[in-house]
């Protein structure tokens, strides 16, 4: 659009540069060979990263800000799934090219999110080639509270936040050429779907509430089968899940997509939800811990001896995900 000038490097990563401020517990940020970070004493560093590739990660024609949110937001769910309170990143950029327009939007996306969980930009890498971005997110927990996913003991409650499946119903309708993603949807119902897209919400302050509640914790970012599973492997057990008690969606129902919906709920991914273990006993707890930061949670199941994770309705097993991935129809 328009004849735009591209940026050098030190030009792209000044306009990424003066969005970032000063804080106590950065002793360096952008600017050097690399940052010096002041972690809390009695605080362990949780790290992850996450890279995102367009037409893999996001479809080609995705706005550069729902790029920038999306980047940070999927590894925002990581740190949420550990317990673990937000400190810094990295963003290492691989850019076809570089117009301040596009790098501006993405910045825009990038910094909402970034901002709104206190997380602070101290580095990155910047290179040209196909768009790739990736991001290594920093943060802390007091030493030994991390949520993590070889707790879940036979008995535990499923518990699920927001609506799995949403995320993979939009995709779903993209595909199908049904839903822009390149633009507000005119409909309010598939707009909300295309949101939970181009904008998962991180769950941070649900995972610091379940501190010392949650036995284990993962975030859904390849569909509920298949992220419980891993619950399941690394606790040992076997999770139940009850189709009835699945959450539905508003948006779809509005729209007549609910058999679509019901069709994806389980397996897709992308919904960036945290689902997690609780012992029985705290269900009370888990229910205040939730409200208290206005996150919907709804129960879906239970833990059990065993292995695998089994989906059932009043007539029996409808899908089923064990070590070697889904069996859509068992026999
Ligand atoms: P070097 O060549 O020593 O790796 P660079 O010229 O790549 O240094 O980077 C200069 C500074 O800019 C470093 O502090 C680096 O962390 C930061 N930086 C580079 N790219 C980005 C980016 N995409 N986002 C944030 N900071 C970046
Ligand atoms: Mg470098």
């Amino acid at each position: 659009m328009g004849v735009e000038v591209s940026l050098d490097e030190f030009g792209l990563i000044e306009r990424i540069r003066r969005r970032t401020g000063a804080r106590a517990d950065i002793a360096l940020g952008i600017g050097d060979d690399a940052a010096l970070l002041q972690p809390q004493p009695g605080q362990q560093l949780v790290v992850t990263a996450d890279t995102l590739n367009a037409g893999v990660h996001f479809p080609q024609q995705t706005p550069a800000a729902d790029i920038g949110w999306k980047t940070l937001a999927v590894n925002l769910s990581d740190l949420a799934a550990m317990g673990a309170q937000p400190s810094w990143c990295t963003l290492s950029l691989s850019l076809p090219d570089a117009s301040p327009g596009w790098v501006d939007a993405f910045a825009e996306g990038f910094f909402a999110l970034a901002d709104a969980h206190g997380i602070a930009l101290i580095g990155g890498d910047t290179t040209r080639g196909p768009l790739s971005l990736s991001v290594t997110a920093m943060g802390q927990v007091p030493a030994g509270t991390a949520l993590r996913r070889d707790g879940a003991r036979a008995g535990d409650d499923i518990w699920v936040t927001g609506v799995p499946g949403e995320a993979g119903l939009a995709l779903a309708f993209w595909q199908q050429g049904l839903l822009d993603v390149s633009r507000p949807a005119h409909d309010a119902a598939m707009e909300q779907l295309r949101l939970r897209l181009a904008r998962p919400t991180p769950r941070v302050q649900a995972g610091l509430a379940l501190r010392g509640i949650a036995s284990a914790a993962v975030d859904v970012s390849d569909g509920l089968l298949a992220d419980l599973g891993h619950i399941c492997a690394r606790s040992q057990v076997a999770a139940e899940l009850l189709e009835r008690a699945l959450p539905v969606s508003t948006a779809a129902v509005v729209g007549g997509h609910e058999a679509a919906f019901r069709a994806h709920r389980a397996t897709a991914g992308d919904d960036y939800e945290l689902c997690f273990t609780a012992p029985a006993a705290l269900r009370e707890q888990v229910r205040e811990s939730m409200s208290c930061v206005a996150v919907r949670a709804t129960r879906i199941g239970y833990i059990r001896d065993g292995s695998g994770v089994h989906l059932r309705n009043e007539e029996g097993v409808l899908q089923s995900a064990g070590k070697s991935g889904f069996n859509h129809f068992p026999g």
